[in-house]
C-alpha cells in the first residue's frame, strides 16, 4: 500500500507506485513510498501563503497551548506508535526513546514558550543600548519569523522524534513546516502525521508532509525558507550545495553522523563506581536502537593499563543482552532497520576489524530469539580493540550500528588529541571523578563537540545518559557532525527568525518591541498603577514618589533589625577607608526596602504579589540626609493564557536629590486581569 503524503491541506496517494519498505524484523513489504505527482511548487507555495499567515496570526503564548494539546493528544496514541515501531526493528525501550522523547519535545517547547517568550508575535532580545550621548538614540535587537517554510529532511533513525524536535521550534517561532521522512520507517512517521492532521489542533498549513523524494522541492526554496537536515555526512555535502541552498543562502543546518567518543579517566579503575558507569553506559549505547544513534558511543578512549579490563568487563555486559524479535518481552537489542543497513554496517566493520581485533561478537553471526536471524535485519554487537590508537579507521570509519571501538591512550593530552581526530562529534563524555582530568579534556576536546557530558558517582543518578539529546540543551556538533545546531532551548526558536538590529527613539523602539524602553515618555494620569487591573494598565503608565529622607537612625535601625552589621553600615572611620565611600552608607537592601514603601498602594488590589526583581544595580552610594525619589513605570505586561493574572514587569529608578541614579531594578509583579476578582 502506497503511504501518502500531507499536501496543500489534503492528503495525496502517489501517481507511482515507489518504493518497497520492508519489516525490520521479518522481512515482509509494510509500505511503498514515493512522492510522485506531488506539486512540489505548491507545497512550498501553501506553506508561505496559508500556513506562515495563519502562523503569524498567534502569539508565541497561543503557539506553545497549541503544542502542548498536541503533546497530549499524540500521547493518548502512543501505544499505536509503539506497535508501529516494532516492525522499524525497535524494541520497547527504543520506541520510548523515539516516540516518548518526541513528545517530551513539544512538551518542553511548549513550556518554554509560555514561561520564557512573551504574549507577543515578536521576541526581543538582549539589552537595549544607549548609542547617543543624550539617551534619545538606542538600539536593540529583535526576531521576526522568517516569511517561508522550514523544510525537514529526517533520517531513518528516529521516526518520531527526528520529525517532531525539528517542528517544534519552527512552530513556535511562527514558522511552516514541509516534513520528509527517510524511506526506510516512513511509515511511522506517516502515522505520526496523521495523528497529527486528525487532531485537527494546528492552524491548517503549519505541517506538510512529503512523503518520498522530494522531486524540485528545493528548487523553489529562497533567502527566507529554512532547510534542516538529519543523516549522513555524504547527503548532507549534497544538499549544503544544491544551487539554490547556496544561491540564494537558504537557512542550512546539519546534523550527521559522528564519531562520538567517551573517555575513561585514569582514577576509574576496575572497582571505583566511574569504572561501572563506564561500562555500564558503553553496553548500553552499542545496544539501544541497536547502535543506530547519531550520539552512539563508537570511540571508547582508555587508559592504555585498563583496556584490557574494559573488554572483559564490556563483552561480559554484551553477553548479557538477548537479541531477537523486539516483540518478545525477553529482548533487549532489535534489528537494524533494514537489510542495507546491515550491509551498511558489515562493510564498515570489515574496515575497523583490518586494524583491530573483535573482543566480542561476530559481524556474520548471531543468535536471535522468535525471529529469523537472516530475514530480519539482525546483527550481533560487535567490540573491537583497535590495535593501534594512532591508525585513522576507528576515527574515520562509522559503522552505524552496535559497533564500537576500545581504543588505548598513554596520558590526558593524547586523549585529547585522539577525541580530536574525531573531526567534530555530536556528543562525548568523560567518566571520572578526578576534576583536573575533567577540566583538562573537557576545555581540550569542547571545540570539537556539541555537547559533553561528564559523568562521575555524584550525577550518574539523574543523568540522561550520553546518547540523549536535550530540548534545552544544543544539539549539533561541528566539522564530520554537520556544523549545525538544533533546539538548545530558545537558540533553536531563533534559528527560525530574522534577528535585525533597530536603532530608533525609545519611544519608536517601545512602539515596535511593546515594552516601555527608559528614555521614552510616561504617563500619570493620577490613578496609581497599582489601583489598574491588567485591563487598564497600558505600558508606560508611571508613579514617582518621595522625597524620603534617609538619617542614620534608619541605617543604625536596619543593621540592627535585619542582623548586617557589615562595617560599611555601622563604623563611619572603617567606611571612609573604603574606596567606595565616604563614610556610612546606606545599605541597598535599605534603599530598596524605602523605594518600596513610597510606591507601593497598601490596599487590597488588583496587584496580588511580588515576585522578584530582575537585574538590580546599586549605582551611587546613599548616605544619611540623602533624599530618595522613586518612578515606577509599567515595563512590559505578559498576560498567562487561560490564568485570571499576568504579569507586570515596572522599570524602577530610584534617585537621589542630586539627580544622581542610587539604584535601578524591575519588579516584577502578578496583578489581576479584573478587579476586583470574579
Ligand atoms: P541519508 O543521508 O541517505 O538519508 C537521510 C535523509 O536524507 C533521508 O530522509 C533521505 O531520504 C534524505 N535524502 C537522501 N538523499 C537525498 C537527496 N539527494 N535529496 C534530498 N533528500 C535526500 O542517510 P541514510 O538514511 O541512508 O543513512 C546512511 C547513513 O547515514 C547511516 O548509515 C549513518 O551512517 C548515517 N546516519 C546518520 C544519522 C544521524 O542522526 N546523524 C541518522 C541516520 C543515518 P530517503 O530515505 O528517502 O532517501
Amino acid at each position: 500500500m502506497p503511504l501518502r503524503s500531507y499536501v496543500q491541506g489534503s492528503w495525496f496517494t502517489p501517481t507511482a507506485e515507489g518504493a518497497p519498505v520492508y519489516d525490520a524484523v521479518t522481512g515482509e513489504q509494510v509500505a511503498t513510498v514515493s512522492s510522485d505527482g506531488a506539486d512540489m511548487a505548491g507545497v512550498v507555495a501553501y506553506g508561505r501563503g496559508t500556513g506562515g499567515p495563519a502562523l503569524r496570526e498567534l502569539n508565541f503564548h497561543q503557539r506553545a497551548a497549541m503544542l502542548k494539546a498536541l503533546g497530549g493528544h499524540l500521547r493518548d496514541h502512543r501505544d499505536e506508535l509503539y506497535a508501529l515501531s516494532v516492525r522499524t526493528g525497535a524494541t520497547l525501550g527504543d520506541s520510548k526513546f523515539d516516540v516518548d522523547g518526541g513528545f517530551g519535545v513539544l512538551l518542553a517547547y511548549a513550556s518554554k514558550g509560555k514561561r520564557e517568550l512573551p504574549a507577543d508575535t515578536v521576541l526581543v532580545e538582549g539589552a537595549v543600548e544607549q548609542l547617543g550621548r543624550g539617551g534619545q538614540f538606542v538600539g536593540q535587537h529583535i526576531l521576526t519569523p522568517l516569511r517561508g517554510v522550514a523544510v525537514q529532511v529526517n533520517a531513518f533513525n528516529f521516526p518520531v522524534w527526528g520529525p517532531l524536535e525539528k517542528f517544534a521550534p519552527a512552530f513556535l517561532a511562527g514558522v511552516p513546516s514541509v516534513v520528509k521522512p527517510a524511506t526506510a520507517t516512513a511509515f511511522l512517521t506517516a502515522r505520526l502525521v496523521e495523528l497529527i492532521v486528525e487532531s485537527g489542533l494546528l492552524p491548517e498549513g503549519a505541517l506538510q508532509f512529503v512523503c518520498g523524494g522530494v522531486g524540485d522541492l528545493f528548487d523553489h526554496l529562497t533567502d527566507q525558507d529554512l532547510l534542516s537536515f538529519t543523516g549522513s555526512a555524504s547527503t548532507a555535502q549534497r544538499l549544503r550545495t544544491h544551487p539554490t541552498v547556496v544561491g540564494r543562502a537558504v537557512r542550512f543546518n546539519a546534523e550527521a553522523d559522528s564519531l562520538n567518543c567517551s573517555i575513561l579517566g585514569p582514577d576509574a579503575v576496575a572497582g571505583t563506581p566511574e569504572f561501572d558507569l563506564y561500562i555500564k553506559q558503553l553496553v548500553n549505547e552499542m545496544t539501544v536502537k541497536a547502535g543506530q544513534k547519531c550520539t552512539a558511543i563508537r570511540r571508547a578512549l582508555i587508559p592504555e593499563s585498563l583496556v584490557g579490563d574494559v573488554a572483559e568487563a564490556a563483552a561480559a555486559g554484551l553477553a548479557k543482552v538477548t537479541i531477537g524479535n523486539p516483540a518478545d518481552e525477553s529482548v533487549r537489542m532489535g534489528a537494524l532497520a533494514s537489510l542495507d543497513q546491515r550491509e551498511e554496517v558489515r562493510r564498515s566493520l570489515k574496515s575497523l576489524l583490518s586494524v583491530g581485533t573483535a573482543v566480542f561478537g561476530d559481524p556474520e553471526h548471531v543468535d536471535v530469539v522468535g525471529a529469523d536471524a537472516e530475514r530480519g535485519a539482525f546483527i550481533s554487537p560487535v567490540l573491537i580493540r583497535a590495535d593501534d590508537p594512532e591508525r585513522a579507521e576507528p576515527h574515520e570509519v562509522e559503522a552505524f550500528g552496535p559497533v564500537s571501538t576500545l581504543i588505548g591512550y598513554r596520558d590526558a593530552a593524547q586523549a585529547v588529541e585522539l577525541a580530536a581526530r574525531g573531526q567534530g562529534s555530536l556528543v562525548g563524555s568523560v567518566v571520572s571523578a578526578d576534576t583536573d582530568f575533567v577540566r583538562h579534556v573537557v576545555l581540550g576536546v569542547a571545540p570539537w563537540h556539541g555537547r559533553l557530558l561528564v559523568l562521575d558517582r555524584d550525577d550518574a543518578p539523574e543523568s540522561t545518559g550520553h546518547g540523549s539529546p536535550l530540548p534545552a540543551l544544543v544539539h549539533g556538533g561541528p566539522g564530520r557532525a554537520g556544523g549545525g545546531e538544533e533546539m538548545g532551548g530558545l537558540r533553536g526558536i531563533a534559528h527560525h527568525m530574522q534577528r535585525t538590529a533597530v536603532q530608533a527613539s525609545p519611544k519608536v523602539l517601545g512602539a515596535i518591541t511593546g515594552r516601555w524602553v527608559r528614555g521614552a515618555s510616561r504617563q500619570d494620569d493620577g490613578v496609581h498603577p497599582f489601583r489598574k487591573s491588567l485591563a487598564e494598565l497600558e505600558i508606560g503608565d508611571s508613579l514617582t514618589a518621595g522625597p524620603r529622607l534617609v538619617t542614620s537612625e534608619d541605617v543604625a535601625h536596619f543593621a540592627e533589625f535585619t542582623g548586617d552589621t557589615f562595617y560599611a553600615h555601622t563604623d563611619a572611620e572603617a567606611a571612609a577607608a573604603n574606596p567606595f565611600f565616604d563614610g556610612i552608607v546606606a545599605h541597598g537592601y535599605l534603599v530598596v526596602s524605602l523605594a518600596a514603601g513610597l510606591f507601593v498602594d497598601p490596599d487590597p488590589g488588583p496587584v496580588l504579589a511580588n515576585y522578584g526583581i530582575d537585574d538590580l544595580r546599586f549605582l551611587t552610594p546613599v548616605y544619611p540626609g540623602d533624599e530618595l525619589t522613586v518612578t515606577l513605570t509599567c515595563k512590559a505586561i505578559t498576560p498567562r493564557g487561560d490564568a485570571a493574572h499576568g504579569e507586570v514587569r515596572w522599570d524602577a529608578e530610584i534617585t537621589k536629590q542630586d539627580g544622581s541614579v542610587a539604584a535601578q531594578y524591575d519588579v516584577l509583579t502578578m496583578v489581576a486581569n479584573t478587579w476586583p476578582l470574579p
